[in-house]
């Protein structure tokens, strides 16, 4: 279908023991799949920071794929920052997800409190530190980050991460492609050459997928979200729909010119498999 190869998974922490003993067969059964990079997030602000460490070497024991880290930035201090860059290179690590973090609930102001405010901050604290040691992946927002002042605004501030330093970028979940390709046409009309990977939320229940969606500001087209609010209570109705419409997205994108795609899995394998097959994308031999 397409000669992409920026394909890319990401995982979160475990919050439960019984989440943190099914994770090594979660990367095992993903691993499988041959994606360029795993990726695993990382609390903002101090709250659930824990565990991104720990997640990351369950990746590097369970199979050779390469691991990033997610970094957030508000709330930090340099040196703390400074000392987490130290740690994953320390690790063999050569790849970080850059930002800023969600403000806290109770923040007055747009700029994020600490020593970093923006995450074009963080990518330049990276390559004043680091150099070309690591690939920087920073986040895109097709539709707009919520909290920015308008689409305009928005782009001008992903450009500063990419003249900051930026390697590739990730997106916001999204369910529209065009939302997507106007913002790519956009990257390319202002000579942002850097990829720009969609990132792709499989759809496997109404009430997760709306908190998704309302958290990050997606827009979730209104003949999706009566569909899945109907097919509620029938789980397998509903896995096939939302199955069905994220296949499609993802053919579109693909078909479209998208130079991979970064899976959000939840820690899930079976969402991210069963679109894997739909999309009929390669099972390394
Ligand atoms: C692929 C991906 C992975 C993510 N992983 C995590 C994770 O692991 N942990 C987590 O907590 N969150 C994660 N998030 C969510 C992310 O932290 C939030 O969306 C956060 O609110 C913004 O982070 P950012 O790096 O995009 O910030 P920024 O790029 O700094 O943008 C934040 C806001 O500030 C504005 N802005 C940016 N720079 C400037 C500037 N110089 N001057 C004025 N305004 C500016 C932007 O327009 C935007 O509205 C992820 C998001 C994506 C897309």
């Amino acid at each position: 279908m397409s000669s992409a190869s920026n394909f890319s998974f990401e995982l979160a922490p475990p919050r439960t023991p019984e989440a943190a003993a099914k994770l090594p067969s979660v990367v095992s059964q993903l691993a499988v799949l041959g994606p360029k990079f795993f990726s695993v997030t990382h609390g903002a602000g101090g709250s659930n920071q824990g565990g991104t460490y720990e997640t990351l070497l369950t990746v590097v024991d369970n199979c050779g794929i390469e691991v990033a880290p997610h970094l957030t930035c508000v709330g930090s201090t340099r040196a703390n920052i400074a000392a987490h860059l130290q740690r994953y290179r320390n690790a063999g690590v050569k790849r970080i997800v850059a930002l800023r973090g969600d403000l806290p609930a109770t923040a007055m102001s747009a700029s994020a409190p600490g020593e970093f405010h923006y995450a074009n901050e963080l990518v330049t604290f990276i390559r004043e530190t680091h150099g070309d040691h690591f690939v920087v992946e920073v986040a895109a927002y097709p539709e707009m980050h919520p909290q920015a002042v308008n689409p305009t605004a928005d782009f001008v501030n992903f450009c500063r991460k990419v003249k900051a330093g930026a390697d590739s970028a990730i997106t916001q979940l999204f369910y529209n492609a065009d939302a997507y390709f106007c913002f790519v046409d956009r990257c390319t009309k202002a000579g942002v050459t850097i990829p720009i990977v969609p990132g792709i939320m499989p759809i496997t229940g109404f009430a997760n997928i709306m908190r998704f969606c309302n958290g990050c500001g997606a827009d979730l087209p209104r003949w999706i979200r009566l569909r899945l609010e109907e097919l509620e209570d029938d789980k397998p109705g509903l896995q096939e729909f939302g199955a069905d419409v994220v296949t499609r997205l993802c053919e579109t994108l693909l078909r479209g010119g998208a130079p991979g795609l970064h899976f959000y899995t939840i820690n899930q394998v079976a969402p991210t498999m069963r679109l894997w097959k739909n999309l009929s994308l390669p099972v390394p031999a």
